[in-house]
């Protein structure tokens, strides 16, 4: 199984990293996780494409997790020329954003169906609210879902991926949380998004210092790491961006708590187990 870092960005624009989405490629299954600025363009960079996912898992609804969602809906559309159906899973509330995503697509599913005579309708979406405590399988790959804590932004949930007994467990935006150890526990890889709690708090923004106490940072990621044995710790969505030259600052700092490998890299970064 391979875990593509397709975007290691968070909401503050950066011109190196997209938005977060996380690729999960096992064999010819290719599972999206979150769908983030840039998406498809990093999905290509990755060699896959929307026509290639067998689903998108999506943590929760804010706007930096979800905002290309209609480039992968349309993209799968067209490159599938009308004939495959996309899943989507999701907290509560992923229905009716993926509902009102067509609506403000409307003009151009009209345009693309009046000049193509392959497209006789829309984009095919089957759209799947989960929460926590379900578990369902994707071809071989089978799929655990606990909650996680980000509020005020809820129900937020993460994912425990299995194939061929690795496991990867890819958190999304969360505090630490009971759920998070569950999915995260004796994993190859723990996906988690980070914040340097040291740094953000020196900003003088009121709305950065917002985001201290809905994130873990690098320090708890570290943390849960060790208390869940897992065998990897692979760093997403920094905030602060890091610089290549301070990558070696940020795995010292989880080194303190934290002796398995510790992974953190550009957009495209891949961890193969
Ligand atoms: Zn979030
Ligand atoms: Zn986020």
């Amino acid at each position: 199984m391979d875990v593509v870092l397709t975007g290691t960005g968070s909401p503050l624009p950066d011109p190196n990293r997209a938005g977060p989405s996380t690729l999960i490629k096992a064999d010819d299954c290719h599972v999206l996780i979150d769908a983030g600025r840039g998406v498809v363009m990093r999905m290509a960079g990755a060699g896959s494409l929307p026509l290639f996912l067998r689903a998108v898992l999506i943590t929760h609804l804010h706007s930096d997790h979800i905002c290309d969602l209609n480039d992968v809906i349309t993209t799968h559309w067209i490159m599938s020329q009308g004939n495959a159906t996309l899943p989507i899973y999701g907290p509560p509330g992923i229905k009716e954003f993926v509902n009102r995503q067509m609506h403000a697509l409307e003009a151009d599913i009209g345009y693309r169906i009046e000049h193509h005579e392959e497209l006789t309708h829309g984009p095919k979406v089957e759209v799947i609210e989960v929460g926590a405590g379900e578990q369902f399988t994707l071809d071989d790959l089978s799929i655990r879902i606990a909650a996680t804590e980000h509020a005020p932004a809820k129900p937020t949930v993460g994912y425990r991926i299995e194939h061929n007994e690795v496991a990867v467990a890819l958190v999304g935006d969360t505090v630490p949380c009971e759920g998070v150890d569950e999915l995260a526990r004796e994993a190859d890889a723990y996906v988690q998004t980070v914040i340097r709690s040291d740094l953000v708090g020196l900003s003088p923004n009121p709305m950065m210092l917002d985001i201290l106490d809905y994130h873990s940072d690098l320090e708890q990621a570290a943390q849960t790491a060790a208390r869940v044995n897992v065998k990897r710790l692979v760093l997403t969505h920094m905030v602060p961006a890091p610089t290549e030259d301070q990558y070696p600052e940020w795995i010292s700092q989880a080194q303190h708590y934290f002796d398995g490998e510790i992974v953190i890299g550009d957009d495209l970064t891949t961890v193969s187990l």
